[in-house]
């Protein structure tokens, strides 16, 4: 079996409890196969310190029988390829937010400059079977840096976020080496159908891209098999946490605490994507039309702090603060407040508890790559007397999740109308949806999707690189 070589942004240690879900996704795949883990230590190295080289240098460590080797970028790098280019042209692009992007050359250079040095400090490491993933929107040009290399290695990737219609991508000066370095892959995987339909498009029309099959394209010399594969969550991971002394207290003590309320959640970051003000003009709206809320629905909003070192989010933190502000003090009574706004990271374990307790999910971005919270909210839910999802079609978890109440976010009536036909749900609807939502959930997890990639790069092989 070959070996598995991971490399993304940040790395992980798979075997730590807090590693998160693409830990948990590619553990099993590691481990069996003695893999290895690249990316950036987190760590900014002194500018001024040495020569080049020594800045470089990468730390091995090992977890069991997968090795974790990370490098350290300069600030220069940092906030070049990091915050200027993948966090201020990416991001925003690829969730149709061009007022938002800050386009720049520096960026750009600093973007490929280190996509560079990862292809270079990768290399050493390589051995001929190895067979490689690549994560995300920080790595779309590493496999061409590889093969300019020399590397004859199967290289998949995978984008976690949306991938945008042709003439929002044609606005970064740069896509047609972004897009052509997509080519350099072996396979290229999509969380969802309208993200391959998007990619499809803009290279039939930019590049003159054939299709060489139902999943095959051609251009730029190459052959480059495409995908969609939602990503899903690890829902035997979620249930113990359920099950566990923190989940089982924290259902309880919201359980009494909003025993005679109807509780409603917002779990996300406090990014512009998820379309938080809009969500808050929402439940203002459903105050306003059907009273009979007031004194009773109290929405749960977590907003977790997130790239606070880009001036976007700074401008979304104080709009959250006023409109929230604005809601209670024109709805609040004394023993009422309609919005409980916590703008802090709520521990991972404290959330299932939390999810069982709130009779509805307001997961209602403006664009997001999948959502996860989606998901996890299922998972938790009572299956006797489950709570209801409302979810912005704009979501990719729109796509499996076609039994959530499905809302347009920027239709604030057409969402507070959602909400409340949410809230009043009978409980036979409320059971139908919810069987079929949470055995899609179940099936199509988290090892099932990579588990799905994985074998469809391995098939790749002889399908395509084959200039
Ligand atoms: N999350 C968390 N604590 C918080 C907010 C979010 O643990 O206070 C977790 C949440 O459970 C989910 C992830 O962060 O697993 C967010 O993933 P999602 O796909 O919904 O959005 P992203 O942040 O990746 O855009």
């Amino acid at each position: 079996m070959s070996r598995l070589v991971v490399v993304s942004n940040r790395t992980s240690d798979p075997r730590k409890s807090a590693a998160g879900g693409l830990a948990v996704a590619l553990r099993e795949s590691l481990e069996q196969t003695g893999g290895v883990w690249f990316g950036w230590s987190g760590k900014l190295s002194d500018d001024t310190e040495g020569g080049a080289a020594d800045r470089h240098g990468l730390e091995i460590h090992t977890s069991g029988n997968v090795t974790l080797a990370t490098l350290d970028l300069t600030r220069d790098e940092h906030d070049t390829y990091y915050v200027g280019y993948s966090n201020g042209v990416l991001w925003p692009v690829c969730h149709y937010r061009l007022d938002l992007a800050k386009f720049d050359t520096r960026f750009a250079e600093g973007y490929r400059r280190v996509n560079r040095l990862f292809a270079r400090k990768l290399l050493t490491m390589l051995k001929p079977d190895d067979i490689l993933w690549v994560h995300d929107y920080h790595l779309i040009p590493l496999a061409a840096e590889l093969r300019a290399a020399g590397c004859n290695h199967r290289i998949g990737f995978f984008l976690h976020i949306p991938m945008p219609p042709p003439l929002i991508m044609a606005a970064i000066p740069e896509h047609e080496w972004l897009m052509r370095s997509l080519f350099a892959y072996d396979l290229v995987g999509f969380q969802a159908q309208s993200d391959v339909t998007h990619f499809s498009h803009y290279v039939e029309s930019e590049a003159r891209a054939v299709r060489v099959g139902p999943n095959h394209l051609r251009a730029f010399n190459r052959t480059l098999q495409v995908g969609a594969f939602p990503i899903g969550i690890d829902v035997e991971e979620f249930a113990r946490l359920a099950r566990a002394k923190e989940g089982r207290e924290m259902f309880a003590r919201m359980r009494d605490e909003y025993s005679r309320r109807r509780l409603l959640l917002g779990v996300d970051r406090l990014d512009y994507s998820k379309g938080l003000p809009q969500r808050i003009h929402a439940f203002r709206q459903l105050l306003e039309r059907y009273p009979e809320n007031r004194d009773s629905a109290t929405l749960i909003q977590i907003a977790s702090p997130s790239r606070e070192d880009v001036g976007a989010y700074d401008d979304l933190r104080r709009e959250m603060d006023s409109l929230c502000g604005e809601i209670n003090g024109d709805f609040g009574e004394l023993d009422w407040m309609p919005v409980r706004y916590i703008h802090r990271n709520v521990a991972r374990k404290r959330l299932p508890g939390l999810y069982r307790a709130s009779r509805v999910a307001l997961v209602t971005p403006l664009r997001d790559g999948m959502n996860l919270v989606a998901k996890e909210f299922i998972a938790a839910q009572d299956p006797a007397d489950p709570g209801m999802l409302v979810l912005s079609r704009f979501a990719g978890a729109a796509e499996q999740l076609t039994e959530a109440l499905l809302v347009n976010p920027y239709d604030t009536q057409g969402t507070a109308d959602a909400i409340q036909r949410a809230l009043v749900m009978p409980l036979d609807e409320r059971i139908n949806r919810h069987t079929a939502l949470a055995d899609r959930v179940r099936k199509e997890n988290v090892r099932w999707w990579s588990e799905s990639f994985l074998k469809a790069l391995a098939e790749t092989e002889m399908a395509s690189g084959k200039t």
